[in-house]
């Protein structure tokens, strides 16, 4: 009775694995695959009379040869199969994702039974994986817009408030420097009175694509407020960071800014406070009230100017 019912359960079992959407395979101790089901020589683009008598080597020899079937992310197989081989010796279960030429991914799971048969299972994860990839590029993409400033493209204040948190946590660790950039438009509210709230975008558009030009990669320029910017200039010292802020006060006092339909240019200013971070700085707001601090000096000694404090 008990091997009438073993046996009902082996056919049972073996019709299941003919009809299942996931993919087994059976190596025996010499990795000579034993038993396949069409799924899993699919993704080998095999059948299965093709695949059944090959050891797993040649298996997957044959896919990095004709780059059909599971990709193998190395350029040198053998190291590569000495890599897997040393793995699999050395634990008897693991699970990992395998893509093929095709864009199918399926979620393995290898386990070495005592006897020494190794069993592969395979679960199709094509579609997770898309899901997944589409969130991740929302969230980047998320991450960017919380982190821009809508008007002009640049960094905002909230990123501001991070690059600055990072940086001065970067200068005490590697004992490092970084200056501080403060900037605003002179008489900006004149623009909006004379052109409108509209051209004064545009304007701020402008200037901000000026002072940019001026920068190097590892800078970052921030819209802090409505006519506010800041600049944080890494491993830059105090007297390069006042050069620095002179060719953008210069850049943009030189430039011609178009502020309507007709070609009408006008020319812009900018104040800008230079401070460089100190030891004692425990949050960039205290190295932003010094930036602040000659930014209103220099409004007070007539605008168009750059202070360092
Ligand atoms: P000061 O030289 O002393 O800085 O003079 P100011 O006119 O630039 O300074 P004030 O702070 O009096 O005015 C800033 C103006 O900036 C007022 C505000 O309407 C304008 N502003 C702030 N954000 C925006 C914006 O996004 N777009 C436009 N068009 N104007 C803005
Ligand atoms: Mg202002
Ligand atoms: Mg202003």
């Amino acid at each position: 009775m008990a091997e009438e019912l073993d046996q009902v359960i082996a056919n049972a079992l073996r019709e299941v694995l003919e009809v299942t959407p996931n993919a087994i395979g059976i190596f025996d101790q010499s990795l000579t695959l034993i038993y396949c089901n069409d799924v899993l020589a699919g993704l080998f683009c095999m059948t299965r009379a093709e695949a059944l008598g090959k050891t797993q080597e040649e298996i997957l020899k044959r896919s990095f040869d004709t780059s059909e079937g599971i990709n193998i992310a190395s350029d040198d197989f053998d190291s590569w199969y000495q890599e897997l081989n040393c793995n699999q010796q050395q634990t008897h279960f693991n699970q990992f994702e395998a893509d093929t030429t095709e864009g199918v991914v399926f979620k393995m799971t290898r386990m070495t039974l005592d006897s020494g048969l190794m069993v592969m299972l395979g679960t199709e994860i094509t579609e997770l994986k898309q899901v997944q990839s589409s969130l991740e590029l929302a969230l980047t993409k998320l991450e960017l817009l919380a982190n821009t400033d809508q008007l002009t493209g640049v960094y905002n204040r909230r990123y501001f408030e991070d690059i600055a948190r990072k940086e001065i946590d970067r200068c005490i660790r590697y004992q490092q420097t970084f200056s501080l950039l403060l900037i605003d438009l002179d008489h900006f509210k004149n623009i909006n009175d004379h052109f409108g709230h509209h051209i004064g975008d545009e304007v701020l558009i402008h200037v901000t694509s000026i002072c940019q030009r001026q920068l190097r990669l590892t800078d970052t320029l921030c819209r802090i407020g409505g006519e506010e910017f800041a600049i944080i200039l890494p491993s830059t010292e105090a007297s390069d960071a006042l050069q620095i802020a002179e060719r953008i006060r210069e850049s943009v006092n030189q430039a011609n800014i178009p502020v309507d339909e007709h070609q009408t240019n006008i020319t812009m200013s900018i104040s800008i406070g230079v401070t460089e971070y100190k030891r004692h700085d425990m949050a960039i707001s205290d190295t932003l009230i010094r930036a602040d601090k000659a930014l209103y000096r220099v409004k007070e000694n007539g605008r168009n100017s750059c202070l360092l404090i």
